[in-house]
């Protein structure tokens, strides 16, 4: 393995400089920019499996992880982080057991139902926070090397290795076989996208208290602002209301008692009256996506490589999928072969089988289920009909949204 710490010296901005042979100053085998979730998984599989990745992380280390996003994990998701012994220290996952379907002032509904996967749950809903607690304690418990307050600033590529340019504490530069970039697509390292499409919507995310309780029914209820999401999380549904930006700022400024009356009129009274709101935020949504190809000996893997519309829960675990997939990727290939380009080619190959149907799939709903077309409302009931009366279909979707291509 290889020395740890930094490669003091230059910043390459020239792609060619690091061609040639002689990769002497290589002073990493991977690197992985960004701890968060996905960036952390795929750390804590690559030094189970026996490598030594070195992670970056831009906030400080003793930074409070008191990030309150709730994050829906599929049944995939959660069998994943069990292989990495990360599920047995989250104690606060509220599980989804059925998904009921439906859309606003229209006939049909489906529902999705674990019993039927024969799965204990279908998912799980969880406190961003908390997961990248328990994540961060595996890395230290497991000895994976970590060097926060570190920014990577460019990302500069070669025939023989990446060199990061980093801007934190230590103004320096780091060279390796594999840069990871995996910052959630928010960092200084983010490419145009090959594929965007702004929804012109907003996310409005609050906790709610409802007069019922939820017995682990999730909700998602298309509306022609866009569909409203309620999913079981402690003893309240964790809400996500899709609307248009002018009407979501409206939403979000409302006192607690008018928002709780809009919202029984959006949503209807399935759950009987909202009783309260507590944490009331706001994301725009919009559709970006990259895809793992970043140049020679450079990939991105989660947010990084792509952002989805939260209505049917794919990003977050396309984005663990992305972690995993590459930790195996790198298992199986020969250290002097990392971050090759035949490596990265077949990485990209099949996380495109992965992503690719996912957000067609999302975006598919996002437009037809988000318009008020009189013909399009009449074939998204009759679509919901057709979902409940075929158990085929039914397993289909929810083999797809829990387990992804391998569904
Ligand atoms: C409000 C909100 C609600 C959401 N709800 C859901 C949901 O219900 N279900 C779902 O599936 N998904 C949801 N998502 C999406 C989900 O949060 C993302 O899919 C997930 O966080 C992606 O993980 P990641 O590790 O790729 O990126 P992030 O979680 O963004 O982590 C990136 C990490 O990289 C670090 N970093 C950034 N730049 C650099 C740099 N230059 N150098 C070094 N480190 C850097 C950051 O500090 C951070 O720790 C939501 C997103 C938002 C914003």
């Amino acid at each position: 393995m290889n020395e740890s710490g930094a490669h003091s010296g230059s910043a390459v901005n020239d792609p060619g400089a690091n061609q040639g042979g002689d990769v002497t100053g290589l002073a990493e085998d991977i690197v992985i920019a960004g701890a968060g979730p996905v960036g952390a998984v795929c750390a804590l599989a690559l030094r189970q499996g026996g490598l030594d990745p070195l992670l970056l992380e831009a906030r400080p280390e003793n930074a409070p992880l008191n990030d309150r996003r709730t994050l829906a994990l599929s049944y995939g998701s959660r069998l994943l982080l069990e292989r990495l012994g990360v599920w047995s220290q989250i104690t606060q996952a509220t599980p989804i057991t059925r998904i009921h379907i439906s859309h606003k002032g229209g006939l049909g509904r489906a529902l999705l139902n674990a019993q039927e996967e024969k799965l204990p749950a279908l998912g799980y809903v969880l406190r961003y926070g908390e997961l990248a607690q328990a994540l961060m304690n595996a890395l230290r418990d497991t000895g994976v090397r970590m060097r926060f307050g570190v920014q990577v600033k460019n990302t500069n590529t070669g025939r023989q290795a990446a060199e990061l340019e980093l801007n934190g504490e230590s103004r320096d530069c780091l060279r390796t076989r594999l840069a990871v970039i995996a910052d959630g697509g928010r960092g200084e390292t983010a490419a145009p996208a090959k594929w965007s499409h702004d929804y012109a919507q907003v996310a409005v995310v609050a906790e709610v208290k409802t007069e019922l309780p939820h017995h682990n029914l999730a909700y998602e209820r298309f509306t022609p602002n866009g569909p409203i999401a309620l999913l079981p999380k402690d003893d309240g549904y964790a809400l996500v209301w899709v609307n248009a930006p002018g009407e979501a700022a409206r939403i979000t400024q409302l006192d607690d008692a008018t928002f709780l009356a809009e919202l029984h009129t959006a949503f209807g009274g399935r759950q009987g009256r909202f009783l309260s709101v507590a944490t009331r935020g706001q994301f725009p949504l919009k559709l970006d996506y990259r895809g793992s190809e970043a140049g020679a000996h450079v990939v991105r893997i989660g947010n990084a490589a792509q952002t989805l519309h939260p209505v049917a829960g794919q990003g977050f675990n396309l984005g663990l999928r992305d972690a995993w997939e590459l930790a195996q990727s790198c298992l199986e290939t020969a250290p002097e072969s990392l971050g090759s380009s035949a490596q990265l080619a077949r990485f990209a190959a099949s996380r495109r089988r992965d992503a690719l149907p996912g957000m067609g799939f999302t975006d598919f709903l996002v437009r037809t289920f988000s318009t008020s077309n009189p013909v399009l409302h009449h074939l998204r009931g009759l679509g919901l009909m057709a979902l409940q009366a075929l158990p085929p279909a039914r397993h289909f979707i929810a083999r797809r949204m829990l387990f992804g291509k391998n569904g």
